[in-house]
């Protein structure tokens, strides 16, 4: 089984294996996890470019690409923002992801 999502430089891991898999504070912070309004990244749409992965942030429930997409609009967010955790958009995808500490949590 093809797993994309992890070609996506935000994952190295492999999901089955549970490598380095950890929560960190800000992810156990996520009581109710937002999911996407739609399945497009709301800053490419504005400027006609295209993306990889969606993933919405957890602050704000905004939605923007990852950072195997051109523009790398979640972690820029993420940093302008001080936004730390991400959920990603892709369907069957259910885990949050948290920039500051680089941790990854299933839900
Ligand atoms: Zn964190
Ligand atoms: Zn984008
Ligand atoms: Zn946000």
């Amino acid at each position: 089984m093809d797993a994309p999502e992890f070609s996506c430089g935000l994952l190295r891991h492999d999901r089955e294996a549970h490598v380095n898999e950890q929560s960190c504070t800000h992810i156990e912070d996520v009581v109710t996890v937002r999911l996407p309004h739609q399945r497009a990244c709301q800053e490419c749409v504005k400027v006609a470019s295209t993306w990889v992965h969606l993933r919405t942030c957890q602050s704000c429930g905004m939605t923007h690409c990852c950072d195997s997409s051109p523009s790398k609009h979640a972690s820029q967010h993420a940093r302008a923002r001080a936004h730390p955790v991400v959920a990603s958009a892709e369907p069957r995808e259910r885990w949050l992801y948290c920039y500051p500490d680089d941790a990854i949590a299933p839900y």
